[in-house]
């Protein structure tokens, strides 16, 4: 008897012989639609009608358009779906053309060809998608109706069978629909599960030995299409292939030893259902009943070698003794031998021989047994060792992958963006979160968060507590212990935020030059999915986050520094000379107004000599704020120099800009300044040019709103001046 999976080699036959037919469908297939359409020109060309000419013709061009039509597609990269169809519409058209062929000599012999007709209406429906079979029956309807020219008038005969045929051909479809095709897909979904089911009984048998370390529930639910999920298949692949070898070579190795000491069964038992039961793994015999039901580990003969670690010998088995336990009636085996099979230093197996007769087991041959049981474990460890680098290697590319997504990004954003996503790539999550600890304030705060519960934690800030993530930044560890969530007694960041129905959790230190910057939070409703080996991925993710976000911190603050005025906060001189070029030339282009306010304290000089420099500084801090206070979202406010200030008003006519220079000219009359002694006033003057009326260009701008300023500071100061100078094109 031969327990080894017959399927897989099947299968792969069968993958075989699917590639070799795809292989002639792709290559062969338009050379015979070609070859299919010269034919048809021809046999309407000898036709006894002109109707078979005219239909031959009409074929053979829809033929030719689908033929070109392909391959205009077929240069586009069309993903496999279209391709499928494109495959079916091939075969469809070519049944289509050689049926055609077939009625035109089948008119010329006076035969009638509507029965296949329908029967390929039946096909085209029952089996091919709707996008292939519904144009493939228009096309044999026109063929039926336009290629003979249409019944001559008065035909009433040629009316009423051209009217059955297409009732007939109706009723074929409809029938096809309703009933085949509902059957098909019956069937196909049988397939399905019985393929859901291999695939259990693999991974089992796969878990069983060792060779699989992710939960079940990663197989099952994996997102279609996703790095991981195509990992996962491709280790399956692995894996069944392994179980394939372990299988093959293993049975092998019993044959031989069955053959040689001449036993009745050598069958090797390994444990299954995490050490519950034995079950025949595999079992070489000429005897018809063996048994497949689990036996108790603890059970009969087997169950002693197992309690033990021992082998046992016993011939004569006397008829009292429990049975062997692998046969399902009672054998009259007379020697019966078993071994532990060892796997490291944990029995997970007995290694079983029996005869007939009475010849006991000598010395040398349980020797020869106790050898074939090492053998068989090395055989498993041996897959699982390849089995280890397949998955090493996986690993590897997998965070390559994370690391160049990570190296790629260059705002603080994109970073945390591409740490999901590079975690999502290891592990199914639910919630993903970053946090960020300011050692100065002792605080914590939730930096981004997507998914589940997002809600619950964005934006969060709170005060270094005993919470797993504030425990994690002081331990520069990950947390929990095992990653298992439980919602009553742990909490995460505040004792408030509840993650109701996760199951699984895990806060890794986001750790850079030696000092944790944060955490990464991983949440998911599935239990235990964070493997010892998936945490460790995890934690060479969370840590090039880490330096990753350090790196797009200090990008940002160079870009602050090189922005914005240190003192003020505002943009700097040069962002503004930028700003306004781009607003000015978008101005024109779509024929927009812009309006620049340009303004400067009044006698500040004298507020530096008489309360002294920082106080002076207090006044253009507060004076920003004004300023900031009074400009919209889309105006850009800008530190000019010294204490001159610009704000550029995008869209907006003299007369709006004139309105908000007013305001500003009035909150900033009513600040107060605090000199430590008492409060000061500061007033100002300001200058509004708007474009186009006082220059198309930037420079125009600039010079306009200075002089209108000039004015306002030579007619008294504390007023805004609106630049009445017409802009003229010069040369
Ligand atoms: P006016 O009304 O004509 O504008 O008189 P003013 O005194 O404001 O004259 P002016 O514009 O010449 O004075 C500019 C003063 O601003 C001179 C300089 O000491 C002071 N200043 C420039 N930058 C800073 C700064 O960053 N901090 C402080 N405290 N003072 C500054
Ligand atoms: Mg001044
Ligand atoms: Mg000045």
């Amino acid at each position: 008897m031969r327990l080894t999976d017959t399927s897989i080699v099947k299968k792969n036959q069968l993958a075989g012989v699917g590639r070799a037919g795809l292989w002639a469908v792709r290559h062969v297939l338009p050379f015979a639609c070609v070859g299919a359409a010269a034919a048809l020109v021809y046999a309407g060309a000898v036709s006894v009608d002109a109707r078979g000419l005219t239909a031959s013709v009409l074929c053979a061009a829809a033929l030719l358009a689908f033929i070109v039509r392909e391959s205009l597609h077929a240069r586009s990269d069309c993903p496999g779906g279209s391709a499928r169809s494109l495959v079916e519409l091939r075969l469809l058209v070519l049944a289509a053309a050689l049926l055609q062929l077939g009625t035109v000599l089948a008119r010329s012999a006076q035969l009638e060809l509507g029965a296949v007709l329908y029967l390929f209406a039946l096909v085209s429906v029952t089996f091919f998608s709707r996008t292939a079979s519904v144009p493939a029956l228009a096309l044999v309807l026109a063929l039926e109706w336009l290629g003979g020219g249409g019944p001559a008038a008065g035909d009433q005969v040629e009316l009423s069978r051209r009217l059955t045929f297409s009732l007939f051909l109706a009723f074929f479809g409809a029938f096809g629909l309703a009933f085949l095709r509902t059957e098909i897909l019956r069937i196909r979904a049988k397939g399905k599960e019985h393929l859901d089911e291999k695939l259990r009984v693999i991974t089992e048998q796969a878990r069983d030995f060792r060779l699989m370390s992710v939960p079940s529930s990663h197989v099952d639910e994996g997102e279609e299409g996703t790095d991981s999920e195509e990992d996962r298949r491709a280790e399956i692949l692995c894996v069944t292939s392994a179980l394939h070898e372990i299988h093959s070579t293993i049975y092998t190795l019993l044959d031989v030893v069955r053959r040689t000491m001449g036993l009745n069964a050598c069958v090797l038992l390994w444990e299954k259902d995490s050490g519950e039961y034995l079950g025949i793994f595999e079992a070489a015999t000429s005897s018809g009943s063996i048994s497949d039901a689990p036996i108790p580990i603890h059970f009969g003969l087997t169950g002693a070698v197992v309690a033990h670690g021992k082998p046992i010998r016993i011939c004569p088995v006397p008829s009292d003794t429990a049975p062997i336990p692998y046969y399902a009636e009672r054998e009259d085996v007379s020697s019966f031998c078993a071994m532990p099979v060892e796997d490291g230093s944990v029995v997970r197996g007995v290694l079983c021989a029996d005869r007939l007769t009475e010849d006991a087991f000598t010395d040398a041959e349980c020797e020869v047994l106790e050898q074939v049981a090492e053998q068989a474990v090395r055989i498993i460890s041996t897959e699982r060792l390849f089995l280890q680098l397949v998955k090493s290697k996986t690993e590897q590319s997998r965070l390559y992958r994370a690391s160049t997504r990570l190296r790629e990004a260059h705002t603080c954003e994109e970073v945390l963006e591409a740490a999901f996503e590079s975690a999502r790539s290891i592990v199914d999550w639910d919630l993903a979160a970053a946090t960020l600890y300011d050692p100065h304030t002792r605080r914590h705060r939730v930096l981004h968060a997507v998914g589940e519960w997002e809600e619950q934690v964005a934006g969060l800030s709170w005060r270094d507590n005993g919470g797993l993530v504030s425990q994690t930044v002081r331990m520069r560890h990950y947390l929990p212990y095992k990653g298992k969530y439980e919602a009553a007694s742990q909490t995460v960041l505040i004792k408030k935020v509840r993650f109701k129905e996760a199951r699984s959790l895990l806060v890794l230190p986001l750790v850079a030059q030696d000092k944790a910057i944060g955490t990464l939070l991983i949440v998911s409703r599935k239990e235990g999915i964070f493997s010892q080996q998936i945490r460790l991925l995890l934690q060479v993710i969370a840590d090039q986050t880490a330096l990753s976000y350090q790196n797009a911190l200090m990008v940002r603050r160079l870009e602050e520094l090189a922005t914005t005025d240190p003192l003020t906060g505002l943009f700097n001189k040069r962002v503004f000379l930028e700003a306004l070029g781009r607003n000015s030339i978008s101005a024109q282009r779509y024929d927009k107004k812009l309006s620049l306010i340009m303004t400067d304290l009044d006698k500040f000089k004298s507020v530096n000599d008489t309360h002294g420099h920082p106080v002076g500084d207090q006044v253009l801090i507060q004076f920003a704020d004004v300023l900031r206070r009074n400009a919209r979202e889309v105006d850009v406010v800008c530190r000019y120099g010294g204490e001159e200030f610009v704000v550029i008003v995008v869209e907006t006519d003299a007369e709006g800009a004139y309105r908000m220079a007013e305001r500003i000219r009035r909150d900033m009359e009513r600040e107060r300044i605090d000199t430590g002694t008492g409060t000061v006033r500061v007033t100002c003057s300001m200058g509004v040019a708007t474009c186009p009326e006082q220059g198309p260009g930037p420079e125009e701008l600039i010079r306009n709103a200075d002089e209108a300023l000039y004015e306002a500071k030579r007619s008294g100061r504390n007023r805004v001046v609106v630049s009445s100078a017409g802009y003229r094109q010069t040369g």
